[in-house]
Parts: C-alpha cells; structure tokens; sequence
C-alpha cells in the first residue's frame, strides 16, 4: 500500500521531469530546424509556396489542397503520422499574426527527421489560413471579414475550409495560432504576456466538460516549458464566450481546443524568439497528447495562471514637468512607436506617439525612464538649413543634441521619403511653417503628438528623445530606430 502511494506521487513528477528534458533539447537544437527562408512577421503566400512544394516529396508527408482564399491563392493542409489521435493546427487566421506560421515550418523541419513524437498520433497543418490577409499584413480578408467571426456563418472560403478540416477529420486536438498587441502583460505586473493561452468556452456558462478541461491540461504543460525561458510571460486570455468564433465552436463541436497568442518580447521586434517558444512548447504539448502524459496535470494550475491585461507601453517616462503658460505640470508620458508600412507591405518605420498622459503609476514599459532629476527643454532646429542629406552625413549628430537641436531643415528632399535613420528629425525647408502671433502657443508636450524633446540635469542635455526613442548622451547609447522627415 505504501508502496503504491509512493508510486502514485512519482508518475506525474516522472511525466514532469520527462517533459522538461523534452523540451531542454528542443530548445537547445532549435537552430539545427529554424527555416532560414523565414527571417521577419512581413511575409506573404507565394515566399511559403515552395516551401510547402518541397514537402510533397518528404518521406511521410501528405500535401492537401483544401481550397482557395477570396482572391484565389491556394490554402493546402500538410500532415504528418499514422497514429489514431488527431491533431489540427492552423495559423494565421488574422493575416498580420504570422509568429506560428513561421514556427510551423521549424517544426516541418524537424519532423523531417524525427519521427517518434508521432508514434500514436497524426499531425494537420494549415499555415497560413488567411493568404489575402497576409499578402497586405493585414487582420481581415480580402471582402473585410474577420474569419474568426465567421465561424457560424462560414461565408468566406477560408472559414469553410476550416470549418471542413475539423470536420472531416473530428480533430481531437486543435490548435488555434494567433499574434496578440505587445502591449498585453501578465495582470499587474510589468511583465510583457509574450505567450497567452486560452481554453475557449463552449458556452456562455463557461462549463468544464472533458473536451475543454484537456485542452486546460494541455495548456499547463506549455505553461510549464514557456516559464522556463520567459518566466513570468504567460497570460490567460479571457473565456468569455463569443459565439461566432472559431476556437469557442471547434471546442463545442468535441475537438480539445487550445488558443495561443504571441504577444511582445523585450528587443524582438521581428518576434523570432517568440517563434522559437512557439516551436518548442507546441513540439513538447504535441509530444504530451503523444504519450499521454498531459492528463496527469491538474486543471487547478490552469487557472492559477495570471490573466492577461494591457498596461504597457514601449516607453514610460515618470514624473516629468513641463512648463505651459505660467504653470508647471508633472506627468507621465506613456509612449509607443507605431508601425507604418511602406506599400508593398513588406516593411515598416516608426512613429512615435504620447499614448497617454497624466497619472500612468498603473502601467508599464518595456523600457522606463524616471525624469524625476531632470528639467524638460525643447529642442531647436538648427540655424543653418542643410542643401542636401549629403551635407547631413557630414555633421556631429550627437553633438547636435548636446548643443540642443532635435531636428535639422533640409533644402532639397525627394518627396518620398518620411523617415530616417538618423537620431534626429528633418524638416523639409519649403514646408516651414510661420506661427502667427497672436495665436496661443501650443503646449511642448501632449496626448498623440509626436514625442521629441530633451532632458537636462545641471543645464547639460543628458537624454534626447526622438521620436519616442531615447539617446542616452551620457552612456553614449543611441536607441533611436528611425526619426521622421515631415
Ligand atoms: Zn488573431
């Protein structure tokens, strides 16, 4: 009896300890597998085309045509193993979350020559579920429907497609690849959410049956393996049911569903760590359905994870006063640097925004600056207007800064430029602006503008912020990505 009881307390630590070595090695020899084609979030159908070709001629591979999105690019299913359990994966649903469909075509690779994850089970890919979305890197099809809102309805070609895949293999496993906004952390805490997960309901009352509490137990495990190498990162998504989504109907149609998003993570704009935690937690829950182990866990370390909540920004800078017609305020600035595209959808620069303003004690940032100790002053163009940007690469930036100047005008711009890597803005000198002089200046800093400025301590400027980047003059550390041309 005793013996027994000894036995029983040891399973689910063996089924632990298997799981951690697992996924030790799936971490360590990731690069052996990374697609190297694969190197940033903009990508589009036809760079993933040849690369799902080559499949069709891998030993164990099965290439499927399904069907075609609205504009009639091709949407195919690889799948993998003989087992009896069937697993269905799909990505990219929303066409500018594509971190898991890089991952996918890791895990081809390693699936190439690594077969026994696959003993008891049979693998379904879809990358890459919305192709139009994807060609413009944006969330909705090419008609603007949001697939994940089509569940029911099924009027695009790609929610029918899904919706045939699960059906027509009675999927017992699904999981459901999303991308989430970086500015998701774990719930009081300033911690990015850089993976959430999500048992969706099935119902509006949020029953547990054994379809959804599996798809919990699943979830654990990942839980498990993410805190390893970004501890504190996870989120749980909310299970409010929404009706007309995918993963709540894939869970009440009887397939355990699980929904992950890959949020944000410190200096991985390109989110290839991210991909590699996808890689590495979806392999080690594949190799749990696998084995079985997954049942061993219990739903209570589920909801012990911390929820997901939106309190981040890129940059928070505290308790800085600035001066506004005869009064002084201190604020936080809560800052973020959006993306702007160039129109092929294939790059972008940075803009940066003062998303909020005032009281930001609630929130957090990936990068935090105090200005307690320091005086706020506004940056100068520089006297001298440049004929070209030939004239600009001769100059001191850094010195420009110290002297005070965040931005230099430039005679003859070509139309078409609008930013530059340079730490400092350009204005083009035929779009300067006279104030008129009766009309109330403008305050220095406020919600939505553009965050440029400096930061002085002894009368010396020992921060410039450029389009919501720091350049630290001290450290000599130059963080700003791209400053604008306006
Ligand atoms: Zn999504």
């Amino acid at each position: 009896m005793k013996n027994l009881l000894v036995l029983l307390l040891v399973i689910p630590f063996l089924g632990f300890t298997q799981q951690n070595s697992v996924s030790d090695n799936l971490f360590s020899n990731y690069k052996t597998y990374k697609e190297s084609t694969l190197t940033q979030r903009r990508f589009k159908h036809n760079e993933i085309q040849p690369l799902i070709e080559k499949l069709k001629s891998e030993k164990d591979f099965q290439v499927t045509f399904l069907g075609n999105s609205i504009e009639g690019r091709s949407i195919s299913m690889i799948s993998i193993g003989s087992g009896k359990t069937n697993v269905l994966l799909w990505s990219q649903m929303h066409g500018d979350e594509s971190t898991a469909t890089m991952a996918i075509f890791d895990i081809f690779n390693y699936l190439k020559t690594n077969k026994e994850i696959l003993k008891n089970i049979k693998l379904h890919f879809i990358p890459m579920l919305n192709p139009d979305g994807a060609e413009k890197f944006t969330r909705r099809n090419a008609i603007g429907i949001d697939i994940n809102r089509d569940a029911v309805r099924l009027q695009s070609p790609e929610s029918k497609i899904l919706k045939y895949a699960r059906d027509s293999l009675k999927a017992d496993f699904g999981f459901n690849l999303h991308d989430q906004s970086k500015y998701y952390n774990a719930e009081r805490t300033e911690k990015p959410a850089t993976i959430s997960y999500l048992a969706p309901a099935y119902n509006y009352e949020k029953s547990i049956n054994t379809t959804r509490s599996n798809a919990m137990k699943i979830i654990v495990v990942m839980n498990d393996i993410i805190q390893k190498y970004a501890p504190g990162q996870v989120g749980r998504y909310s299970d409010e049911f929404e009706p007309r989504a995918f993963g709540d109907n894939i869970q009440k149609w009887g397939t355990s569903t699980i929904l992950i998003e890959s949020g944000g993570y410190k200096n991985d704009p390109e989110k290839q760590f991210i991909r590699k935690l996808n890689y590495v937690s979806i392999l080690a829950a594949i190799h749990s359905i696998s084995t079985g182990s997954f049942a061993n866990t219990s739903i209570k370390k589920y909801e012990k994870i911390p929820r997901n909540d939106r309190k981040l920004f890129d940059l928070i800078i505290t308790n800085l006063t600035f001066p506004y017609l005869g009064n002084s305020y201190t604020v936080d600035l809560g800052i973020k640097n959006l993306e702007r595209e160039n129109n092929t959808h294939s790059d972008f620069y940075n803009i940066g925004r003062v998303n909020d303003i005032g009281d930001l004690s609630t929130y957090y940032g990936y990068q935090t600056l105090d200005a307690t100790e320091l005086s706020f002053k506004v940056g100068e163009t520089y006297p001298k207007i440049l004929s070209d940007f030939e004239e600009l690469k001769k100059l001191n930036i850094k010195d420009l800064l110290v002297q005070g100047y965040t931005s230099v005008s430039v005679d003859s711009l070509p139309d078409e430029i609008k930013f530059i890597n340079y730490p400092i803005n350009i204005i083009d000198a035929r779009k300067i602006i006279i104030p008129k002089n009766n009309s109330i200046p403008k305050p220095p800093i406020s919600f939505s503008k553009n965050p440029t400025f400096l930061l002085t301590k002894n009368n010396k400027v020992v921060y410039a912020i450029i389009n919501g980047f720091i350049y630290d003059l001290i450290k000599n550390e130059n963080g700003v990505k791209n400053a604008l041309v306006n």
